[in-house]
């Protein structure tokens, strides 16, 4: 099953060409991750997947309904940025479960999902703090409890990690990938590190200025000539 597809996408901002035609699927459960230096479009891809900006040309399907075709109340994806920005005036609690809330979800429901959440992120005592009492790490890992609190179809990552310290960066990647796998959620994973790449992905995407250069396992990837 196919849950992401993206055909003959492109993004022009003015005379320049930021995405040429590109054409990707991501099966259920994968772990995708869009490799390349900055600047060769994988923001603006990933982006594009999260309805955030309209393709230019092509259509992105997400279970198989258009995303600009879906209002953004109803599209069911969780997000997380490098600077991940939560919000400082809400609690851990009540930032994880904004996005329930949001979907009026009963209360008994809310707590016990919130509750989940921080769980799996490893944080099950945090839930009245406020971020600026909590880590880097540790408001990244909040970041992620509120993308995934959600079950979300997609899950939608954008360098998360490169904010963090190098010691940090690697044990994240690790609990990252296992919350992932645990759940069998659908991630798209944008980084320009390969070694993130390379420990984390189930299929590599290497752009470049705006192409697919190549595809495939890790091992495909990294083995090729
Ligand atoms: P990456 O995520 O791989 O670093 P981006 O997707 O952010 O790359 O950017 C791809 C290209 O598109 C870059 O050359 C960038 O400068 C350009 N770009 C991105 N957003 C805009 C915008 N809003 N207007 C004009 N150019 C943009
Ligand atoms: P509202 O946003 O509707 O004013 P709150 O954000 O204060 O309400 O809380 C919404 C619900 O979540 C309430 O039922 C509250 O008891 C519950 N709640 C808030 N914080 C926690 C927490 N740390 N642990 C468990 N439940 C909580």
């Amino acid at each position: 099953e196919q849950v992401v597809e993206l055909s003959g996408v492109v993004k022009r901002y003015g005379n320049f060409t930021a995405v040429e035609p590109m054409n990707l699927a991501v099966e259920a459960g994968a772990f995708v991750t869009l490799l390349g230096p900055s600047g060769c479009g994988k923001t603006t891809t990933l982006r594009m997947v999260a309805g955030l900006a309209a393709p230019s040309a092509g259509d992105i399907l997400i279970k198989g309904a258009r995303v600009n075709d879906v209002p953004i109340h109803k599209r069911n994806l969780g997000i997380v940025f490098q600077n991940y920005a939560l919000f400082p005036h809400k609690t851990v609690f009540d930032n994880v479960a904004f996005g329930l809330k949001y979907r009026k979800a009963a209360k008994a429901q809310i707590a016990e999902r919130v509750s989940r959440a921080l769980d799996l992120v490893q944080l099950p005592q945090m839930a009245d703090r406020f971020p600026n009492q909590l880590s880097g790490g540790q408001q990244q890992r909040i970041a992620l409890a509120r993308a995934i609190v959600v079950e979300p179809d997609v899950l939608l990552l954008d360098e998360p990690l490169s904010a963090l310290d190098a010691n940090l960066r690697e044990g994240m990647r690790v609990e990252l990938k296992k919350i992932q796998h645990q759940l069998g959620i659908t991630t798209i994973f944008v980084t320009h590190d390969q070694s993130e790449a390379l420990a984390m992905s189930d299929k590599i995407i290497v752009m470049n200025q705006g192409r697919i250069e190549q595809e495939g396992s890790p091992e495909d990837v990294y083995t090729r000539p």
